[in-house]
């Protein structure tokens, strides 16, 4: 353990910022009104009239219109215009910048833990907010974790919570916001699940499909090799993702028709970083537009990462990942002239 003393002090220092709050609080710009909820919930697509009808928000039981409780965020956003401010005074050293949560992020910088992502997000609401209310917010860190092995690497844990109050200093809502601070695995510096000879490491399975009963099917039918694509029996209209109605005549009646597989490739993102251990990089993930009309999701093999357009014809193989999973992949279709440029990854990407 003594290779760690060096982080033990960094421990320390990392657990006198648990406790230090930013500061004064800061006032939202905009008291709780009722157009930015009309907004939200329109955009949301949430029709309980609490948020829009006094009278249904009485006979609800409350004492007026209220505010959806996840808007709670939207009462204190400074807006674009003055965030870009804060980030420019930041950027020319003319801001304080020396927040203990700017602090706190340097020494974690410095240390090496130079990679972040957000773990959760839990909000406890004390009372509905109702037009009038001005809500200010304080944030506190709450807590710093000690150092951590995660499957990204490791790292520290930090909990902000930020205590939501109205104009009286009454407590209207609770939020902790978790990140994780980390440092990034490097190609010099693999970790353990890719040490080793890949061939003989047992690779991780590829992330689970989320089944619901409206995606059932489509999984299950790549599992038969058949590419499905849901159709409203009342209109005839195809439709995916999948999901109850149809958008064009409202039916929940539906069945299926098999796709011949053959598409475009719509657009595309090649993914470099982060590296999950089940996927082979570079990786092409596209939105293939299938000659029935419909669109979705998929990797594409069997073409050099820059040798991908958007509008190269492609035809859908079905790759078995494991015995729980058969996915699509698009290949281009012969006779294009590209598949002849293929690289190494497509022996790599069948596994
Ligand atoms: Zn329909």
């Amino acid at each position: 353990m003594s290779a760690q003393a060096p982080s033990d002090d960094l421990e320390q220092r990392l657990q006198g910022f648990a406790g230090q709050s930013s500061g004064a609080s800061s006032e939202g710009p905009d008291e709780v009104n009722q157009a930015m909820i009309r907004h939200w919930v329109e955009a949301m697509g949430d029709t309980n009239p609490v948020y829009v009808d006094d009278g249904a928000a009485k006979d609800a039981g409350f004492p007026g219109v209220i505010a959806p409780p996840t808007m709670l965020q939207a009462w204190i956003m400074r807006g674009l215009r003055a965030s870009q401010d804060v980030e420019a005074a930041r950027a020319a050293g003319t801001a304080q910048g020396d927040g203990p949560t700017d602090r706190l992020m340097s020494m974690l910088d410095e240390s090496g833990f130079t990679s972040v992502v957000a773990t959760n997000c839990d909000q406890h609401y004390e009372r509905p907010l109702v037009l009038g209310d001005r809500v200010s917010v304080m944030s506190v860190i709450e807590s710093v974790s000690a150092e951590k092995s995660t499957g990204l690497g490791v790292g520290h844990f930090i909990t902000n919570r930020m205590d939501f109050t109205d104009q009286h200093g009454e407590s209207v809502a609770t939020m902790r916001f978790r990140i994780l601070k980390f440092r990034p695995r490097t190609e010099a510096a693999p970790g353990p699940e890719v040490t080793g000879a890949p061939e003989a490491t047992a690779r991780p399975k590829r992330p689970r499909p989320s089944l619901t009963q409206d995606n059932r099917f489509f999984f299950e039918g790549t599992q038969e090799g058949n590419l499905l694509i849901q159709r409203c029996s009342g209109c005839g209209t195809l439709r995916h993702p999948p999901r109850p109605a149809c958008p064009t005549c409202r039916s929940f009646e539906w069945d299926t028709v098999k796709s011949s597989g053959r598409g475009t490739i719509y657009s595309y993102v090649v993914n470099h970083h982060p590296k999950v251990p089940a996927f082979d990089y570079p990786l092409v993930v596209a939105l293939i537009e299938l000659e029935e009309g419909t669109r979705l999701v998929a990797n594409v093999s069997g073409i050099a990462t820059d040798a991908v357009v958007i509008g190269t014809p492609v035809q859908a193989r079905f790759e078995t990942f494991d015995d729980e999973l058969t996915l699509p992949v698009f290949h281009p279709v012969d006779g294009s002239g590209i598949e002849d440029t293929q690289t190494a990854t497509d022996s790599k990407g069948a596994h």
